[in-house]
């Protein structure tokens, strides 16, 4: 299933073989990867980015690209779990990371669609949830209203609207982004050690490692696996001559909107990765589709994941206390467009040894266990009966990252990791990490 972004060519790169050197590797050329690099080639390094398969193949090719600080109900929790500062300082640094966009949109001269609207949490069925989140806004200093006028298909019983959002053609972008970048694609990394990455036919020395592979590759260190999971969602794009003011997320119902300039994108019928064995979540996303616009012409259908971390906040630094001249930007909670731009500032601050007020907000090496013991003890679960059961599993069925059992998802007929949320095509191909190895390769 291609997305809608997935009209755009990306000019053609080649497979690593043999040796290079370079000042920085980044390994993965999604948004965040190529952000990285961009940053730091700005900034005077040497980089080379490698890509397993093709630039922006992965989550950036399937986003919905909101270019938001509005997280969902975001703020409440995060007042709730780490204090009004932590909440505070998530807005601030995601306000810059739209601000960034639109800078280099501007100095690149981009046409990426680019374009400035509200963002709206609505609540359709009751005012609680927003209510609430409208109290958050007002803590953390947001430019927020509590309106009733939308221009949903339906009508809401209101809705927090946040000024100076964005939207945008993530795929232009990441062009524009990429062009001047030395990419290798093609070039699945193996292995990663200080100063060597290798991959299936070279290498590259280095002196710096960022790994933007949505979901990290290696296990030790830094345990990532035991420290997020995986969820999906389902979207369809439909041509139709109604459009929308502004971006727009359901606060209790499971639905996202946006415009294109053709008509008007459809998210939801969210689920953690491997729960979709019976099918159904594009069926019932394709009757809604259809009744809130009965005119529209279905152009594409397509899913897209991410990784969510158990405490709500994403990893963006230094990879561990084990290997400090190593990165890392994952657990975007399904926000990765504006967190990608805080991950390239934080990240090449990090190499240039220049302070950076969010390095502590964000370090995968914070301790919360308070606020990330029940998520941990979920994926816990998930994690020991995954294992258990792929022991009894074919080769076929078992995740090529730690050997769980893998589960089709029904719709889209690929295979799922329910533990950590690798994802294989029909051939057997790994189209999300932390599985490195194709299955036939295992
Ligand atoms: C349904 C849905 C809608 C979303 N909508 C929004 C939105 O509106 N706004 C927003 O801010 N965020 C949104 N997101 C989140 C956003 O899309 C992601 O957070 C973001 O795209 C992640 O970018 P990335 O660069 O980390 O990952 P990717 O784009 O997945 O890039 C990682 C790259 O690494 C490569 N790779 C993997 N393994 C290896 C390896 N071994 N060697 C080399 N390369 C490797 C992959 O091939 C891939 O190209 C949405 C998420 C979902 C699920």
């Amino acid at each position: 299933m291609k997305s809608l972004w997935q009209e755009i060519e990306f000019e053609k790169r080649g497979r690593l073989y043999g040796t290079q050197v370079a000042d920085c590797t980044v390994i993965g050329a999604g948004m965040a990867g190529l952000l990285t690099a961009y940053e730091l080639q700005k900034r005077g390094f040497g980089v080379i980015v490698l890509e397993a398969d093709r630039v922006c193949s992965g989550a950036t090719a399937n986003t919905t690209a909101k270019l938001t600080a509005q997280h969902g109900l975001k703020y409440d929790k995060l007042i709730r779990k780490h204090g009004l500062g932590v909440a505070k300082a998530y807005y601030e640094s995601n306000t810059r990371g739209i601000n960034k966009y639109e800078k280099l949109t501007r100095e690149l001269n981009v046409e990426c669609d680019f374009s400035a609207l509200p963002a709206y949490i609505y609540g359709r069925y009751s005012l609680y949830e927003v209510e609430k989140e409208a109290l958050a806004a007002d803590k953390i200093g947001a430019m927020y209203r509590l309106t009733k006028d939308t221009s949903l298909p339906f009508q809401v019983k209101g809705a927090l609207r946040f000024e100076n959002q964005a939207q945008f053609h993530p795929l232009k972008f990441a062009q524009a982004i990429a062009k001047n970048l030395v990419i290798y694609e093609n070039t699945p990394v193996i292995d990663i050690e200080d100063g060597k990455v290798t991959t299936m036919e070279g290498e590259v020395r280095t002196q710096y490692i960022v790994n933007t592979t949505h979901y990290p590759i290696i296990n030790l260190p830094g345990l990532y696996f035991l420290r997020q999971h995986q969820e999906k969602s389902y979207c369809i794009s439909l041509k139709t001559y109604r459009t929308l003011d502004g971006v727009y997320l359901g606060a209790d119902e499971d639905r996202s909107f946006r415009s294109f300039p053709e008509g008007v994108i459809i998210g939801g019928e969210s689920h953690r990765t491997g729960e979709n064995r019976k099918g159904g979540c594009l069926c019932r996303l394709k009757e809604k589709a259809q009744e809130y616009y009965p005119e529209g012409e279905i152009t594409a259908v397509w899913s897209n994941q991410d990784a969510m971390t158990h405490d709500s906040l994403p990893f963006i630094g230094r990879y561990s206390a084990f290997a400090p001249r190593m990165f890392v930007a994952t657990g975007f909670g399904k926000w990765g467009m504006s967190l990608s731009a805080v991950a390239s500032e934080l990240i090449s601050d990090l190499i240039c040894d220049r302070k950076n007020e969010y390095e502590r907000l964000y370090s995968p090496r914070r301790v919360k266990l308070k606020a990330a013991f029940a998520s941990f003890a979920v994926d816990a679960g998930y994690s020991v009966k995954g294992l258990a059961e792929g022991v009894f599993s074919s080769k076929e069925k078992r995740c090529t990252h730690l050997g769980c059992r893998l589960l089709e998802n029904k719709d889209e007929g690929v295979l799922e990791c329910p533990c950590h949320g690798s994802q294989f095509d029909k051939t057997g191909k790994v189209r999300f990490s932390p599985a490195k190895k194709n299955i036939k390769q295992s």
